[in-house]
């Protein structure tokens, strides 16, 4: 009975089967998983590897909760670096459904096999085995029918099972996995060790390629991956992953930390596509959170922040795309057509509806992005009721709103001059000929000592001036005097308050200064103003959203405008 409620916490669906077994693979140190599901997961999962299998002997015991061989003493709590720790998996699925273990050490002769059926187990009888485990799970959930009830349709939860091999595969370059749905092979990863040649069997060709590698490190903490590259946002966060020592975890801290680092490059509403592992001291991280052994907590968890987000930002800034993005049509790809398993071979690998939503599910590739190149060819029609730039192109007309487009170009200079670690430039800056004394509080002028070197190097120089008041001798370049109170509001309000990271203090002066200083919504501006404008925003990476997630250009496409009129393309 013990066992039956532990299951309840620890098996919620076939899923977290498919996710308990592959991390005994990788734990008995496997080269090669493979995953077959069948009926969504609750006729048959079996997990097939060739680690180091189990002695015949031990074979009962593994099914024993809380036995485990992967502590020893208390103490080893602190410092574990397997996935699994708690001896409950086994005998929580052998609980709730129909188990077989075939295991076989590579030094034993023979293998030796045992069945347990909900609880009940069998006999420990001798069986021919290749070196290594294979645990087959029938009926899952047969003696549980409330939690039975629960499940999702089978294509569902198949999903949700090939999500999870999905992840051990990104997360395990170095090992080979391969995954069927009844007799079909739908996700095979290479195993050579490449993230990027995991991404590609599991994510497709067309977002492989639109990878950026990441790797920074800081102190003991060490991020590796790849990060999407901002075009290829997603609908939803299923795209990212979080591990911490390769354990695949779900932490709202370093989420925020990767989804910071891409604002103002992507939608408000979308999400990065990102595979991050972070490496530390395994007594830095608490493992032993919760039964399922998603969470995970930080001593100082400051600092994972912003490493990661560090990390992130530097993966970003190198991208530097030779062009903007007009993304108004968002085409949609189904990521199983592109699917190639590197070796070549497709083996019913075409558009199955397991494959759709996988981790590359809708990927917002635009089919009419218009590259730097166009821009050469752009012309500069006018300016309409003193808001929108008029732009014709050999796509169609484009439509900029001044002040978004303007200011994210003013944005992403700023972000880039502050935040290439210490030996950072400073944003150019403007002396005033009389300083201007502004009365913003005590608040305010206690919030210059948390930034005021962010302050100082983003162009304003800025003193205390008695309790209460700020002299102001310098500003960023271009900064409206009269939005000048307004400005150091939104800057000096943004810190202080809940220990706000450097990074997305960062952001916030960075928009804040772009805004009071880019072109206003509702000014006559130049034309050579505007040409200045638009070559600025094609060498600006992501420079289809303004800081604050809108859109700064709009594409009218020559299709659309066909369409409109009713006219035959
Ligand atoms: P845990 O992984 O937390 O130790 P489990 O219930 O998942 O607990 O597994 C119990 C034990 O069974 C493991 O400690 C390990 O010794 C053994 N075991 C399970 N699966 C495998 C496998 N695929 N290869 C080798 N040993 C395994
Ligand atoms: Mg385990």
């Amino acid at each position: 009975m013990a066992n039956a409620i532990a299951a309840g916490e620890v098996i919620e669906r076939p899923a977290s089967v498919v996710k308990e077994l592959i991390e005994n693979s990788l734990d008995a140190g496997a080269s090669r998983i493979s995953v077959e599901i069948d009926g969504g997961g609750s006729r048959l999962i079996r997990v097939t590897d060739n680690g180091r299998g189990m002695p015949a002997g031990e074979l009962a015991l593994a099914f024993q909760r809380h036995a485990t061989s992967k502590l020893r003493e208390v103490g080893d709590l602190s410092r574990i670096s397997t996935f699994g720790f708690r001896g409950e998996a086994l005998a929580s699925i052998a609980a709730v459904a129909v188990v077989t273990a075939l295991s076989r050490e590579a030094t034993s002769l023979a293998g030796a096999s045992l069945s347990v059926s909900t609880g009940e187990g069998g006999n420990v009888v001798p069986a021919a085995a290749p070196p290594g485990t294979t645990v087959e799970v029938r009926d899952l959930f047969r003696n549980t029918p409330a939690r039975r009830a629960f499940l999702r349709s089978e294509r569902t939860e198949a999903r949700a099972c090939l999500r999870v091999v999905s992840e051990a595969a990104l997360g395990r370059p170095d090992v080979r996995l391969e995954a069927f749905l009844g007799a079909r092979r739908v996700l095979v990863s290479p195993g050579g060790g490449d993230i990027v040649d995991a991404a590609r069997a599991v994510l497709g060709r067309a977002v492989a390629e639109q990878l950026l590698p990441v790797a920074w490190a800081v102190g003991n903490i060490a991020v590796s991956g790849v990060l999407g590259a901002p075009g290829v946002a997603q609908a939803s966060r299923n795209s990212l992953v979080l591990m911490v020592n390769g354990r695949r975890v779900h932490q709202r801290g370093l989420l925020a930390a990767v989804e910071g680092a891409y604002r103002g490059m992507i939608e408000v509403g979308r999400h990065p596509l990102a595979v991050i592992d972070v490496r530390c001291a395994l007594s830095d991280v608490d493992v032993n959170v919760h039964p399922t052994k998603r969470e995970v907590r930080f001593r100082e968890d400051g600092r994972f922040f912003d490493a990661v987000q560090r990390a992130c930002w530097g993966a970003l800034r190198n991208a530097r795309p030779a062009g903007i993005e007009l993304a108004v049509e968002v085409g949609r790809l189904e990521v199983g057509a592109d699917v190639q398993p590197p070796d070549g071979r497709v083996e019913g690998m075409s558009s199955g509806p397991a494959q759709i939503d996988l981790l590359g599910e809708q990927l917002g590739l635009n089919d009419d992005a218009l590259r730097l190149a166009d821009a050469v060819n752009w012309r500069y029609l006018g300016q309409a009721h003193n808001r929108y730039l008029v732009v014709e192109t050999e796509r169609g007309i484009a439509l900029l709103d001044q002040h978004a487009a303007h200011e994210k170009i003013l944005y992403a200079r700023i972000v880039e001059s502050l935040t290439d670690g210490p030996e950072a430039g400073t944003a150019p800056s403007q002396g005033l000929l009389t300083p201007t004394l502004l009365e913003v509080g005590p608040l305010m002028v206690a919030g210059l000592v948390d930034c005021g070197e962010l302050l100082r190097r983003t162009g304003f120089d800025l003193e205390a001036f008695g309790e209460a008041t700020i002299r102001c001798s310098a500003v960023p370049m271009g900064t409206r005097l009269s939005e000048l109170p307004a400005l150091l509001g939104e800057v000096l309000g943004t810190s202080g308050g809940d220990r706000e990271r450097p990074a997305t203090q960062t952001h916030k002066v960075a928009a804040s200064v772009a805004c009071h200083t880019a072109i206003r919504f509702g000014d006559p501006v130049t034309s050579e103003e505007v040409t200045r404008l638009l070559i600025d925003l094609a060498n600006t990476p992501g420079g289809i959203t303004c800081p604050h997630g809108r859109p700064s250009v709009l594409l009218l496409s020559e299709r659309d405008l066909l369409g409109a009129f009713r006219r035959r393309p």
